[in-house]
Order: structure tokens, then sequence, then C-alpha cells
């Protein structure tokens, strides 16, 4: 091979994006409306937006209330190939349309009721189209499912890292041993112990994981917010994400009044168990009105914005990388290769040197300090924390809206363009290889869902008649 292969070679593999993500992060930033197009904004500068699947597995075998699936999910049959299959020609489209590194969910009904080597396959058919996979899941599972979808045949991890969202809120009915929770307090033993589980997983075999926690939220459970920041991320859970209940799915399983909760609400209540502010305006994700974020390090028992909205520092810092390094991807990509990429920016913008000094040097005395940092680090005390709320529409709100955007109308009454803005602005999509479309979970949810079930269940009948 020729020195100059080598070289152009090299300055391939150094880029900081791949030029398929460049091109897909132009294509969501020219589509986004005005009115989300702000200097926080990620969609189109950084991230691609998450993705999830849908109609692979609706089933699921808890009984909640709220619940967003649709009537028919539960009639129909887990298949485990039709998983493989549907998600492989799903992940097929994303990795087409928003270029070779997203996050995808794996989530439909409940994940665990696939069998593992159907989880495992899924899982693994996803990362071969870039994705980062993460299941979705109610959490009531036993170790014995885990270690059977980590571990192959030989016991040895065919899966080097796993992400998992459990789903834990007082809402739910069914779980083994507490089917129906009385407070938010009474499920923390359970969450330790899926937390336990993967910890135990870590240390037996190497396996790494990121567990984030999810929560729907009603008027019933709101005030318990607060406390849950306040005890659940010790126990090994790097996200917190709480979604204000939204009247989608099933309507047998709603009671009035229950969804009045707003996202404003519920960020009160995350800093009250912080016990500080959480600056989500630093970075959005899509519209504001659907997605508040904020990214953080908990020192010991105290958590701290990586990003403080009104410091110049930070947000010059954050400016700076979305100048430069939009669209690196950090999880797939070999250590070694993200060193590489970083020098090479380093070299060709050395002013990023300065400002990514100056933010350092904030953040740090923000933790409280080199010494404090560097005692936390050797206790191992130092981790991540992201706090999400993502405020679902109601689908008698999607419904008038989307059908006037299928027609390439812009609605004039306010409230419906709000949410065609929202819309256009979604930043968690599912794929339809059929038509080669990506479209708005919320638009899934409340829009598509049904007829989808209604087809499963014919091509997915519970019973099958052997001949
Ligand atoms: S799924 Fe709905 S609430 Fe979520 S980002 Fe998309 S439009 Fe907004």
């Amino acid at each position: 091979m020729s020195v100059r292969t080598v070289l152009s070679r090299l300055e391939r593999a150094t880029r900081p994006a791949d030029p398929r993500t460049t091109h897909a992060l132009a294509q969501r930033w020219e589509a986004l409306p005005a009115v989300v197009r702000t200097p926080a904004q990620s969609l189109g500068r950084h991230a691609v937006g998450c993705e999830g699947t849908h109609g692979v597995f609706p089933k699921c075998n808890l009984t909640c209330s709220p619940c967003y699936h649709s009537k028919d999910a539960n009639k129909v049959r887990i298949d485990g190939n039709h998983t493989v299959t549907e998600v492989t020609r799903q992940m097929a489209l994303f990795r087409r349309e928003r270029g070779p590194h997203a996050h995808a969910q794996l989530i439909g009904g409940e994940v665990s009721l696939l069998s593992p080597d159907a989880h495992a396959a899924t899982l693994l058919a996803m990362r071969e189209h870039g994705r980062e996979p993460m299941s979705m899941t109610h959490g009531d599972f036993d170790e014995t499912y885990l270690r059977s979808v980590v571990l192959g045949a030989d016991g040895r991890p065919r899966l080097a890292r796993v992400s998992f969202a459990a789903h834990f809120d007082s809402l739910m009915r069914g779980r083994r041993g507490i089917p129906r929770p009385r407070s938010e307090a009474e499920l923390n033993p359970y969450r330790a112990a899926f937390a336990d589980m993967f910890r135990r997983l870590r240390r037996a075999h190497g396996v790494q994981s990121f567990l984030a926690h999810t929560m729907t939220v009603t008027t019933q459970n709101v005030d318990e917010i607060a406390q849950l920041v306040a005890t659940v991320p010790a126990m090994g859970y790097s996200m917190m994400s709480f979604q204000p209940a939204a009247r989608v799915g099933d309507g047998r399983r709603w009671k009035e009044g229950v969804a009045d909760v707003g996202m404003a609400d519920v960020w009160q209540q995350i800093e009250q168990g912080l016990g500080r502010s959480a600056p989500w305006q630093a970075v959005e994700f899509g519209d504001p009105r659907c997605n508040r974020t904020a990214f953080g390090l908990r020192v010991h028992d105290d958590w701290f914005p990586l990003l403080e909205a009104d410091e110049a520092v930070d947000m010059t810092a954050r400016d700076w990388f979305y100048r430069h390094l939009a669209g690196m991807d950090f999880i797939a990509t070999p250590v070694w290769l993200v060193i590489l990429k970083l020098l090479r920016c380093a070299v060709q913008h050395p002013s990023g040197i300065r400002v990514v000094g100056a933010y350092g040097r904030g953040l740090v005395s923000r933790l409280g300090g080199l010494r404090v940092l560097v005692n936390a680090l050797a206790r191992r005390r130092v981790t991540p924390l992201t706090l999400v709320v993502h405020a679902f529409m109601d689908a008698d709100v999607v419904a008038p809206a989307w059908a006037l955007m299928e027609e390439g109308v812009e609605a004039v009454d306010a409230s419906v363009r709000a949410t065609q803005e929202r819309l256009q602005a979604c930043m968690y999509t599912m794929a339809h290889p059929d038509t080669g479309r990506l479209i708005p979970a919320c638009v899934q949810h409340s829009v598509l869902d049904p007829g989808e079930n209604e087809e499963l269940r014919r091509l997915l009948p519970l019973t099958v008649l052997r001949g």
C-alpha cells in the first residue's frame, strides 16, 4: 500500500463524523421549524435523533394504568423470528436515512417476553446496523434471564455491553412481589435489585452496562419525584427519565384528571430532589415543549451540571463542540480513534485548546476543586447522571395535526400549529420500511399503532393451529 493511500485512509478515518452522518445532520437541520433553531439545538448539529422499534413484540404481561399500548397489543403472539426480521428491516432504513450511528430503543411491549436468544439476536442485529441499542423493560425478570441474554451457550459474553431502561412506577400493576404498590418508595427495593443484577454481571463477566430509570408521571405520583431523584441514582442508574402521562393507547386503562401534570411541575420536583437548579436550557433536543434534558455528574452525593446555560465559558465550549465535532460518535468508536480524531481537531482548530481549557477549569471549580475531584475519583464516587423529561402528546391532539401535515397543510390554529412544529422537530422516530418513512413516536402511538396491532393480531395470532 502506498504512503498516499495510507494517508488518505487516515484522513478519512480521523474525520470527526462520517460524511453520511454529516449529510443526515444537514437534512435534519433543514427540516427543523424555525422556532427550534436555537443556539442550544443539538438536532441537526450534533444529534440525528433517537430511534425506536414498533410492531415487533407489542405484548406485555403487566396491567398498568395508564397504558400506552393499543387494545389489541396483548392479542399478538411474541415471535422471535418476526422480531429479528422486522427490527433488522427498521434498522436498515434508519441507517440509510440517519447515517451509520445512532441510539435506538428496542421497544414495543415487554422486551423480556422475547426468548433470551431472540433478545440477544435482535440487539446484535441493531449493532450491526450501527445502532446502540437500549432494551426497554418493566424490569420484572430474573437474573437467569439477563444472563441468558448476555452470555452465549459457552458461558462467555456475546454482548460486551448492554443498555437497559427499566420502567418503575407506582401506577404499574402486576409486578411480582408487589402487584399494587401504594407509593414510589415501596418500589425502591425492586429498583435496587434490578440494578444489582447488572453489577454482578459486570463483576463476574466484565459486561459493561448503562441503566436508565424511566417512569410515567401523573397527579398521583408527581410529588414523590423529588424523593426518587435523591435516592435512585445511587442504586446504579445513570439516567432518570420522566414521562408526564399523555392520553394515548387503551382508553379502558385511563382515569380522568390524572394526566394534568406539566413539564415544569416535573422539573421543579427534579430540582428539589437534586437540591439545586438543573439547567436544561444549555442543550435542546428537538422542541423544548417535548423534551428537557440536563447532563451532569454526581460527585459523592451531589449533582453538578456539565453545562450552565448562563456561564459564557460553557456556552462557548458547547458552540465550539457543535461547530467542530458535530456528529462525532463517542460510543461505538474505539478510544484510540476518538483520541486521534480529537488530536486532529486540535491541530486544525487550535482555538479549541483555549476553549476546552477554560471550560475544564470552570467545571473542576464547579465540582468543588481539584482536590475534591481527585479524592472522589479515587473512591469511584464520580458518576454521570442525566435528567430527562419527555412529554408525549395526547392522541386527540396529535391526530388532527398529523392529518393536516399529511395533506401538506400548515395549520392556521395556533395550538394545532404548535403540535405540527413539535412533530417536525421530533427527536424520537420509528422506521417504516414499507413506505421508507420515519414517523414521530407520538404519531406512531396515537395514530398508527391501533391499525398495526390489528394486522399483527392476524399475522401472529395467540393460538397457532397446527395441521
Ligand atoms: S415523540 Fe412526540 S413528544 Fe416526543 S419528541 Fe416526538 S413529537 Fe415530541
